[in-house]
């Protein structure tokens, strides 16, 4: 197993890469004789609930599958699932799933007695290379996605890859996206490496599945530590392709494109705008573009069933990323090149968008 030392801002905990039964004992040493209480969905836990009750006792509690769980009664049902089993605030909660799983639970946690200890045991590939680390958490609201919530750092982190085994391909394709992200931040190498090895990693190669993992959590990891909050602009190039997907997300109704396809696409449309900006090269839109579709993730809005261009730039603008200076978006000048673009003109995206449906 690999351990990697997370130091976010004032925050220290360890992320393990390998197999869960080996890091058995610091889970133990958290829960200290106590049962904790594991936060996961059914189907979760019917395939992978025996691995950590071997470990150490858990008190299950069970929320919706998917995006359904990123909702205020379900919250509110977790947080009384938590007084009545009198959980102290010492108590480490854990969160059993994928990222939707981990931010409600992470968001509890965070509110509970102003604040319980949370560990990830992420059992997706985008919550091992991404959701579960750095420390944000979240539900939607009112249509709008991930509207509320707060950041709240992990005690400790669990990735074991031998949990993907278990997911279907959709959902390996989907978290895909968040893996290749890291490539178009600032990271030219690692994306040449996601063309090569891309399609193992979705296939079921383990040694790549946990190198990919490695790989983004040391990204994400440099990227929050330095803006924990979300506030200096480093951390906001984890954004790319968020905007738009989240606007893709929110248009098509919460939970039915999942959170990675939206991503792909974002990623695209992120790639078409920089392009027409003249920021970009075009030819590096289509290898991106080229990348993703081998992998069969969808990179336009006609794939995926989005035609409203006006219902996306509308929900860009409540997006909880625009600022004083209007729209601010990640946007790239090459692969591996990414930065933020404050004050965008609401016309030319407008533009853009009616051309892009
Ligand atoms: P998900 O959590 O929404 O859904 C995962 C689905 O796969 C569920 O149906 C679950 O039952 C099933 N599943 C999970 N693990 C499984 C396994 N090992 N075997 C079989 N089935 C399994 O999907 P996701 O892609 O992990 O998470 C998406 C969410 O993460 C979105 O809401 C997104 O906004 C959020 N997110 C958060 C952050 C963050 O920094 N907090 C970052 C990226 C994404």
């Amino acid at each position: 197993m690999t351990v990697i030392r997370g130091k976010v801002g004032a925050f220290d905990y360890d992320i393990v890469v390998g197999p869960l039964a080996d890091a058995g004992g610091l889970l133990t040493s958290l829960a200290r004789g106590k049962a904790m209480p594991l936060v996961t969905d059914a189907r979760v836990f019917a395939l992978h609930g025996d691995s950590i009750r071997a470990i150490t006792p858990i008190e299950p509690i069970f929320l919706p599958e998917g995006e359904a769980a990123k909702d205020w009664n379900v919250l509110a049902d977790l947080l009384g699932h938590l007084s009545r089993l009198n959980v102290t605030r010492d108590t480490p909660i854990l969160a059993l799933g994928g990222g939707s799983i981990g931010d409600v639970a992470g968001l509890a946690a965070s509110l509970f007695k102003r604040g319980c200890p949370i560990v990830h045991l992420p059992t997706t590939l985008l919550a091992q290379a991404d959701s579960a680390i750095g420390g944000k958490t979240a539900i939607d609201w009112n249509g709008q996605k991930n509207l509320i919530g707060t950041f709240h750092q992990p005690s400790l982190v669990i990735a074991d890859p031998a949990f993907l085994e278990t997911l279907d391909a959709r959902q390996l394709r989907a978290g895909y996206a968040e893996v290749v992200k890291y490539g178009l931040i600032d990271d030219l190498a690692f994306f040449h490496w996601c063309e090569t090895n891309g399609a193992a990693v979705i296939e079921g190669d383990r040694d790549l599945r946990r190198v990919a993992i490695e790989h983004c959590v040391k990204a994400k990891l440099r990227l929050v530590s330095k803006d924990v909050d979300d506030r200096r602009g480093l951390r906001a190039l984890l954004n790319l392709g968020h905007s738009f997907g989240h606007a893709i997300e929110t248009v098509s109704g919460l939970g039915t494109v999942l959170h990675g396809e939206a991503v792909a696409t974002g990623l695209c449309l992120a790639l078409d705008l920089s392009v027409e900006l003249g920021m970009c090269p075009s030819e590096d839109a289509a290898r991106v573009r080229n990348h993703l579709t081998s992998i069969g993730l969808p990179t336009r809005l006609d794939e995926i069933g989005v035609a409203n261009a006006g219902a996306l730039l509308d929900a860009i603008r409540h997006d909880k990323k625009a600022g004083p200076d209007g729209i601010s978006l990640i946007l790239l000048r090459g692969i591996g090149r990414a930065e933020v673009v404050r004050g965008i003109d609401p016309q030319r995206l407008t533009e853009f968008l009616a051309e892009a449906v």
